[in-house]
């Protein structure tokens, strides 16, 4: 399996209006044969432009056109040949990266990156020959490390990552549409960024702060001369990044530094990735660090051609970013991706989609009394004519199948009238209708055999129904009707089916066909000038010494003009260790003060936490937080901590008097000794109650649970009292989220100590407020 490396190119913007007023100087320059960019520090014209070497310059005056034919076209193309390919734009808010990806309609020639794929995907696909497509989008953002579909029900709901040990990482009930022309791209799109958009007004947000992919995914299906199918998948990755400047500059604060730093996480996450790619001796890559590089892995480094725009803004206040914008691009130039054709994809619909097809033309050219029909079925066969006889076909079909309709409804007037003639002879025929009732029922249930479904999941929509009618003894011709109703239904499908895939509808089309060939020329011509001009750059240096010169003087010359050369380098390169060294030195501190700032929050919760364990139920498990730091498990997937359930240990104390002696609990009379050690026990406690408001103290929860908590544990050990009544009940709490605190009334087991003493109590507080007066009152 050949490698190849991630291709990097850079796009510069003009100055904006903001950049213009404040009398901003350019900072960017580029040679555009040569692929070079050069950056120059603002108030350090003796220092030279720092440079860097890309796939592809485009300065502000190069459109989008240009760069998408030039670099774009043979990564998408790939995709259509059943590559995996990901486009992403990269760099500081303002920088270009939406109006690279997106565009603008009017110029054409500024279209984005994204509606040109969709252009390209569908010629190539009408292009193709003897070969069928299925093209499924999908549309996600990250927002604060969080997925949400934009294309799905409920935009807000957060999806989660699963990996799958064939498809790699996916998202979990990510929706797919199903897509069959520019059109229907464009739409989703657009309803996926009205999503973005509500969300952005209700949230306050603008969308350079989230992350989106617009992902397409094609499913290819090509016959080969001997009829033979093979089946490919490619997806293209349609990647907007958020802004990548540095929270320190924005100055962000509260909410808004919470999402820089989620932001940054991603992005920071994602130069780790390319460092640790590109530094060859780590094995360890930390994919996992982000939402943003698990979805991206197997565009870094994996089985993806990527491609990688950094966009530019070229003025000298946004130096710092341009020039971190850079490196960023200069160190994700090599990475070695491995990029190969998705032969014979496991879980390919189109598969599924054509056995289906298969039984669905089977079973209608099979069933007797569907002549007419099966000629309908002959529908895929259709497919592989040409465009012309395949409309000439269908508008036959269509003509067969209308006339069809029409007996039919013609045959159930007759039907309805022989019934309502027939009614009063319902009795004697019923035997025989049920026996051919039952045989319509197996007719149906063979058909959602043959689609694949269960009787119970077709809808009234689906326009069968779930039983056959038994309303008449006429509805003999049931078998008939219903029969052909079912067929008509398969036909549905068979046409629903074929409509789904598309290609080769314009491969007759010859100028279509040449445009297409000359496009694929001009970027294979583009690629070979490219690796003419990276080499020149590095023949250059090597030519000097290897060069015969004519006379001494010459070589002086030419090696003194080297030297100089060679001296500026240097100079260069001591810069750029001293600008490292600060671009450093300027990360180091904002790591810092995240992690000041995140130490101060977790101070704050433990602070907090202190205070508030003391007041949680002592026989809730949520009162032991040293246990609970050992019970609770981090888990990677999600990037959250499962904690343990809540859970309220209830105890019952033991009764007053042993259940043996008395079954009667509560009846102080019967139970002799045991009356006597609890009358002692109550007269200690009423001694003590001198010291006390009983009346405010004592059925005080905490007061209560701990005599409970004290007592049962007691009882438990050392007096041989009955077994806990209720044993250990578990209150179980799903997740990490803590109900309540149930209410201590309702814990409480009965006050058998009243009891013992003799005063009798019903039930709940009614109990307990009258019991109060009394105890008080005999203290006194
Ligand atoms: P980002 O998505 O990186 O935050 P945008 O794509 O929204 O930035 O661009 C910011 C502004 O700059 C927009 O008004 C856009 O029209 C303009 N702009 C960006 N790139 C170019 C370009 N190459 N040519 C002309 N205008 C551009
Ligand atoms: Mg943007």
């Amino acid at each position: 399996m050949g490698s190849e490396s991630v291709k990097v190119v850079v796009r510069c913007r003009p100055l904006n209006d903001r950049e213009k007023a404040l009398g901003s100087k350019m900072a960017l320059s580029m040679d555009l044969h040569r692929c070079q960019c050069f950056i120059e520090k603002p108030g350090a014209a003796d220092e030279p432009p720092k440079q860097f070497t890309f796939d592809g310059t485009y300065f502000i005056d190069q459109t989008t056109e240009q760069m998408y034919n030039e670099i774009a076209y043979p990564l998408v193309e790939g995709v259509t040949e059943g590559y995996n390919g990901t486009i992403f734009a990269y760099g500081q808010t303002g920088s270009g990266k939406s109006f690279t990806m997106q565009g603008l309609s009017d110029p054409a020639s500024q279209r984005g990156v994204i509606p040109r794929a969709f252009e390209h995907i569908f010629e190539s696909i009408q292009c193709a020959e003897n070969t069928k497509f299925l093209v499924r989008a999908s549309y996600l953002e990250i927002y604060n490390e969080e997925i949400r579909d934009l294309l799905g029900n409920n935009t807000k709901q957060r999806l989660e990552l699963k990996e799958h040990p064939e498809r790699g990482v996916y998202v979990q009930y990510l929706s797919m549409h199903t897509v069959h022309s520019v059109g229907e791209c464009e739409r989703i799109i657009l309803q996926g960024w009205k999503n973005r958009a509500v969300a952005y007004t209700l949230m306050n947000k603008d969308s350079s702060r989230s992350h989106s992919i617009f992902s397409i995914h094609l499913e290819i299906c090509s016959t080969d001369e001997a009829g033979q199918d093979h089946l490919r998948a490619g997806k293209l990755n349609l990647v907007d990044l958020a802004g990548s400047e540095r929270q320190s500059k924005t100055g962000a604060t509260g909410e808004r530094l919470r999402e820089a730093t989620k932001i940054n996480l991603s992005l920071s996450a994602l130069g780790n990735v390319i460092s640790a790619l590109v530094d060859g001796r780590s094995k360890y890559i930390p994919y996992r660090d982000s939402k943003l590089t698990r979805l991206l892995q197997d565009s870094l480094g994996g089985n993806t051609r990527t491609l990688m725009i950094a966009c530019l803004s070229p003025a000298d206040n946004n130096y710092e970013e341009s020039l971190s914008t850079l490196r960023y691009a200069n160190r994700a130039k090599s990475i070695q991706n491995r990029p190969r054709v998705n032969e014979d994809p496991k879980d390919a619909l189109l598969r599924e989609y054509q056995e289906e097809i298969k039984k669905l033309r089977a079973l209608l050219s099979g069933q007797p009394g569907s002549s007419n029909l099966s000629k309908s079925c002959d529908l895929w066969v259709c497919i592989q004519l040409s465009p012309q006889e395949y409309e000439e076909k269908l508008a036959k079909l269509q003509a067969d199948y209308n006339a069809q309709q029409e007996s039919k409804a013609k045959l159930q007037e007759d039907i309805a009238a022989l019934r309502s003639s027939y009614e009063s002879k319902l009795s004697p025929l019923e035997k025989t209708q049920a026996s051919r009732g039952s045989s319509c029922i197996i007719q149906n249930r063979m058909l959602f055999f043959m689609l694949g479904r269960q009787p119970d999941e077709l809808s009234a929509e689906d326009g069968v129904q779930k039983s056959p009618r038994r309303d008449g003894p006429l509805d003999s011709p049931c078998i008939n009707t219903e029969g052909t109703l079912d067929q008509k239904h398969a036909l549905e499908r068979l046409q629903q089916l074929e409509q789904e895939v598309v290609g080769g509808e314009q491969a007759r089309n010859k100028e279509l066909q040449q445009k297409h060939r000359q496009r694929k020329n001009l970027a294979h011509l583009r690629k070979v000038q490219l690796v003419q001009a990276l080499s020149q750059n590095n023949e250059e240096s090597e030519n000097v010494l290897l060069n015969v010169y004519n006379c001494i003087q010459d070589e002086v010359y030419a090696k003194s003009q080297m030297l100089l050369k060679m001296q500026s380098k240097l100079k260069a390169a001591k810069l750029e260790i001293r600008d490292l060294q600060a671009e450093f030195e300027a990360e180091r501190n904002d790591y810092l003060a995240t992690i000041r700032r995140l130490e101060r929050e977790g101070q704050l919760l433990h602070g907090l936490l202190e205070r508030m364990v003391p007041l949680v139920r002592r026989d809730c498990n949520y009162s032991n937080l040293d246990r609970l730091k050992k019970e609770a498990v981090w888990d990677e997937e999600n990037g959250i901590w499962r904690l343990p359930d809540v859970t309220v240990q209830k105890t019952t104390l033991p009764s007053a008097v042993p259940p043996n002696n008395s079954p009667h609990r509560g009846s102080a009379a019967d139970s002799g000794e045991p009356l006597m050690v609890e009358e002692d026990r109550y007269k200690e406690m009423l001694d003590r109650s001198d010291s006390e408001n009983i009346v405010n103290n004592y059925f005080k929860p905490k007061r209560a649970s701990q005599l409970l908590g004290s007592d049962a544990t007691k009882g438990h050990k050392t007096i041989h009292s009955p077994p806990l009544v209720n044993g250990a009940t578990h209150l179980n709490v799903s997740g990490a989220i803590m109900n309540p605190p149930v209410s201590s009334d309702a814990m409480l087991p009965r006050p058998f100590r009243l009891e013992s003493l003799g005063v009798h109590v019903s039930n709940g507080k009614v109990k307990r407020k009258k019991s109060k007066p009394h105890i008080y009152n005999e203290e006194i």
